[in-house]
């Protein structure tokens, strides 16, 4: 009835009670692809999202940098060529710095010894740009969507959970066998299910904007690495770069409220000499946006009938531009292990919320987070010490990592995300 669904099939009304194999609250990138693979295996999945679905552009624009890893699990979902269409900032080389220290790290996708080489090692893309062809993916499937809506309510049974849920004042009961929570890092499924966290708040704040520079930035993403936070530079479509700029709050109440110039100039100082004169100098500034930046990993990532992917279960510090890459991890691992079981038992009606799947999905999935949340940690904290030396051991070993083949060559497969693809198997059960 009063539901927004994909396609305009008006089917649900509000007073009745449906039954799904899996429900999935929160329809961003994660969620949106969860409903796509599990639609493919043929059960039957609808999305409650808070928000009408968004695809235009920011201002500034809201990017992800998608590793190659990620950018070969969408190809195989059949959504890269439309993500590609939109335009994409490739990352063919990435240097990594720390201003007004000596060393430098590179790495170049031609050094990367796999079959994939002639890709880059990541690609930037708009936020909107990934989300349309999803959404237009979902308007063939047999999704429903239902938005705007929120979750009121819900009891896990044991065999199903019984989930109501509002949209405007109108209340209504869905169940499912397998309720998701892919509702981001404040996941109310994730506090409704009283999963705790854990982890910290930074206390840093991730500002954003996009600029133009003079050099322009030929396919090269620029890490500088400053004690207070990192400041990455993302090559974006058009020529220009998006900016990652992790500062304290202070710093950051500063950096928004001052006028282009200063912080043109801000910019360029914090980027550091060696950077600039790649970049060359920068000559335009989008407006500015900023982000809280938080460590969050949930105690648990599925209990019986209930499973969190994406930030849901685990919000890591943009350093490594991993989020997203992550939660792609999580549904290819999920549909892995509903596919499994289905080729197993020989039965196309695998119920998916069982608690031996459940178990399965979050044992796969914690040692991937917690090696790269550890990584990330790992990072910001090396470049945020001033124990006395450790600025001359950053230099020198920046320098030097070049020169370990092995070690240079397994630093590539993991920002490419290549390492991690190549452990998935993409289901052989038949589509729909
Ligand atoms: C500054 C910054 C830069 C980043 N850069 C990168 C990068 O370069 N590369 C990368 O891989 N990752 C990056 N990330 C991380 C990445 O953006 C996230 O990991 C990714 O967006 C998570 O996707 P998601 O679908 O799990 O959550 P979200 O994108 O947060 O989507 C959650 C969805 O759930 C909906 N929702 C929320 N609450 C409810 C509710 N109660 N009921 C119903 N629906 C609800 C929301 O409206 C939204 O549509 C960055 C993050 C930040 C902050």
């Amino acid at each position: 009835m009063n539901l927004y669904l994909v396609g305009e099939r008006e089917i649900m009304g509000l007073a009745k009670h449906i039954d799904f194999d899996v429900v999935i609250v929160g329809g961003g990138a994660i969620g949106a692809v969860l409903a796509l693979e599990l639609d493919r295996l043929n059960y039957s999945v609808a999305i409650v999202e808070l928000r009408e679905p968004l695809f235009s552009s920011t201002n500034p624009e809201r990017v992800v940098a998608l590793n190659d890893g990620s950018r070969c699990y969408l190809e195989a979902l059949g959504l890269w060529k439309e993500i590609e269409a939109f335009g994409l900032g490739d990352i063919r080389h990435i240097v990594v710095t720390e201003p007004g220290n000596r060393g430098r790290f590179d790495l170049h996708a031609d050094d990367l010894q796999s079959a994939d080489n002639e890709h880059a090692l990541g690609h930037v893309v708009e936020m909107g740009h990934l989300l349309e062809p999803m959404y237009r993916a979902l308007q063939d499937s047999s999704v429903e969507l239902i938005a705007p809506a929120c979750i009121e309510a819900f009891e896990v049974q044991q065999d199903q959970v019984s989930i109501q849920i509002r949209r405007d004042d109108e209340l209504s009961t869905i169940t499912a066998a397998l309720l998701v929570g892919a509702d981001g890092t404040y996941s109310q499924i994730r506090a409704m299910a009283g999963i705790g966290v854990f982890g910290w708040d930074y206390n840093r704040f991730g500002l954003v904007a996009s600029v133009t520079t003079e050099l322009g930035h030929q396919e090269t993403a620029h890490e500088c690495f400053r004690s207070s936070g990192p400041l990455a530079f993302l090559p974006l479509a058009d020529g220009r770069f998006s900016i990652v700029w992790a500062a304290t709050p202070a710093e950051a109440t500063q950096l928004l409220a001052m006028d282009d110039e200063s912080f043109i100039y801000a910019l360029q100082k914090a980027a550091g000499a060696s950077t600039m004169s790649k970049l060359g100098a920068v000559t335009g500034i989008s407006k500015r946006a900023s982000f809280p930046l938080e460590l969050t990993i949930a105690k648990s990532f599925a209990q019986s009938r209930l499973a969190l992917l994406g930030n849901a279960a685990h919000t890591i510090h943009p350093v490594a531009g991993q989020g997203m890459n992550l939660g792609f991890r999580d549904v290819e691992t999920l549909i892995e292990v509903l596919a499994r079981a289905k080729a197993q038992q020989g039965d196309a009606s695998v119920d998916p919320g069982q608690s031996i799947l459940m178990q399965a999905y979050a044992e796969k999935r914690r040692g991937d987070v917690m090696a790269v949340a550890g990584f990330t940690e790992s990072m910001s904290h090396i470049f945020g010490s001033s124990v006395p030396g450790m600025k001359w051991l950053r230099g020198m070993g920046l320098d030097n990592l070049s020169s370990v083949p092995a070690l240079a060559d397994l630093l590539l497969q993991q920002a490419s995300g290549l390492a991690q693809f190549k452990q998935f198997k993409r289901p052989e059960v038949p589509h729909a």
